[in-house]
């Protein structure tokens, strides 16, 4: 038997799901196949990575012990409700133990309609799906919690988008699927038996050390707002845009999930948006934070029946622990921000003296990657500002003052910074040129990137490019989802 299957969200969850089989793919064929993973899920590596592996990971054959599953979901996207979304064109196969003792679910994406298809095929391309896996794997790479590939497989079939593209199917790993959307789905409809089944089976399966708490569901709101603000407050300290925040898209495990329109900023700018649909730049760099409070907000009305009977009072107790959000986020973004100036202490002004680098560098379109990591190695940081370097010359008084009251030895510091200033993220055109090389049925420039990527920390004098942003000139870099 390939896999060990447990299915608590088949068994425990019955009617907040669709159950049903992958489509059938004409030729499929193992694109990238992660071992590391399927060492940690306590999988057989090589028999998975064949040819019956790749018919099991697009959907083809259902393994034993599978119930695969399309789940049930609503969400707000850019702000509008829609009640009924769910799985269009993903399946949960399993769920798998790993050698930590976690639950991980095993879910494929592109493997066909669904009842919650709408007008959609079901279907993923080979672009974005190695985008997913990549960005996945980079974000893992850098400390960042998040969903990740096991294997991306291509379908053998042509799925029409703006034109042809080869069809394939990602296999993905996640602590759950249930998302701010998931609760959504059926606060809407007014089951309220069914939100409180989800919360005491995400309570389980998340936040185990709530059961028996007296108040079990202000402690899962305030269990999501705290890994919220943790995986928030880390995507601000490497650049990461997700692009499509909506609450469809946001877990309630803390893991980033769903990497569509993302991408990871260059010349710093708190307004950095890549999605050529997120006109209005609700989705920009520095709004994350705020849009991630909105969302837990939708996930707090769901929950409203449940923190108490009495509608005032469970609107009061919500409203006051939505309100510890923001000082939360903050609390963990000036710690992952001291960190990456290696400050080992807190001092009033440290959330001033940030804010004044980080205006400097939008001021100068510095590269967020490479300003951090030259401050690391004590590098031409100056260099890096295209304006207004006396805006950093300003800022490094100020921080040169605030490193006399530090404790650690400069090599200490850089060694500590080392370890959270990446030299490697993935760079946006060189992403493009992987993604499009892979369409072409060219893996070399993926596999490549793939390797930088997972050693993101490591300098090595020959990857050299991979740290550079994109050549002087270029075109904005865009980026599309539902694709
Ligand atoms: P996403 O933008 O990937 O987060 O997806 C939003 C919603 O659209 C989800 O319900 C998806 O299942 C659905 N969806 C996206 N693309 C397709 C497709 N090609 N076929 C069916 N449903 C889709
Ligand atoms: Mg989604």
């Amino acid at each position: 038997m390939l896999f060990n299957f447990d299915n608590s969200y088949a068994r425990e969850l019955e009617g907040f799901y669709a159950p049903i089989e992958g489509a059938n793919a004409p030729s499929p064929t193992m694109l990238a196949f992660n071992e590391e993973l399927a060492a940690d899920l306590r999988l057989n590596a090589r028999a998975l990575n064949s040819l019956e592996g790749a018919r099991i990971l697009s959907g083809s054959l259902t393994p034993e012990g599978a119930q695969p599953l399309a789940m049930a979901y609503a969400g707000h996207q850019f702000g509008g409700f829609s009640p009924q979304l769910g799985d269009g064109r993903a399946l949960l196969l399993g769920e798998l133990i790993d050698t930590s003792g976690q639950r991980r679910d095993l879910h494929l994406k592109g493997s066909g309609r669904t009842p919650f298809s709408r007008g959609g095929d079901g279907k993923a391309v080979v672009g974005p799906v190695l985008r997913e896996y990549l960005i996945g794997e980079a974000m893992h790479a850098l400390g960042v919690p998040t969903t990740r590939a096991l294997a991306a497989v291509a379908t053998g079939e042509d799925v029409l988008r703006e034109g042809p593209q080869p069809g394939a199917v990602l296999a993905r790993i996640a602590s759950s699927h249930l998302r701010v959307g998931t609760f959504q789905f059926f606060a809407a409809r007014g089951e309220e038996e069914r939100v409180k089944q989800l919360a005491d089976y995400a309570i389980a399966r998340h936040y185990p050390e709530l059961l028996g708490a007296q108040t079990p569901y202000v402690g899962l709101l305030r269990a999501v707002m705290a890994a919220q603000a943790k995986l928030i407050a880390k995507w601000m300290g490497v650049g990461f845009v997700h692009g499509v925040m909506n609450t469809d898209n946001m877990t309630i495990s803390g893991e980033t999930i769903d990497y569509g329109p993302c991408a990871f900023i260059d010349a710093y700018s708190p307004k950095a948006v890549f999605s050529s649909i997120d006109q209005f730049g609700r989705y920009a760099f520095a709004s994350q934070p705020a849009i991630a409070n909105w969302n837990l907000a939708r996930l707090a009305e769901c929950l409203l029946g449940l923190i108490d009977k009495d509608d005032d009072e469970a609107l009061r107790i919500a409203t006051n622990t939505l309100a510890e959000f923001m000082p939360l986020y903050e609390a963990e973004w000036l710690a992952v921000m001291r960190a990456k100036l290696g400050l080992s202490t807190a001092e009033n002004g440290d959330k001033a003296l940030i804010e004044k680098l980080l205006s400097a560098m939008h001021t100068g379109r510095a590269d967020f990657t490479q300003t951090f990591r030259a401050l690391t190695t004590d590098g031409d940081v100056r260099a890096l500002f295209a304006a207004e370097p006396e805006g950093y010359d300003n800022w490094r008084a100020a921080f040169e003052k605030r490193l006399r009251s530090e404790p650690l030895s400069p090599e200490q510091r850089a060694a500590n910074m080392a370890l959270v200033n990446p030299v490697y993220t993935p760079r946006n055109h060189m992403v493009e040129q992987a993604l499009s090389a892979a369409t072409e049925g060219n893996m070399e420039a993926f596999e490549a990137l793939l390797a930088v990527v997972k050693s993101p920390f490591e300098h090595k004098p020959e990857y050299a490019h991979y740290a550079e942003p994109a050549p002087a000139g270029s075109a904005p870099y865009r980026t599309f989802c539902g694709t």
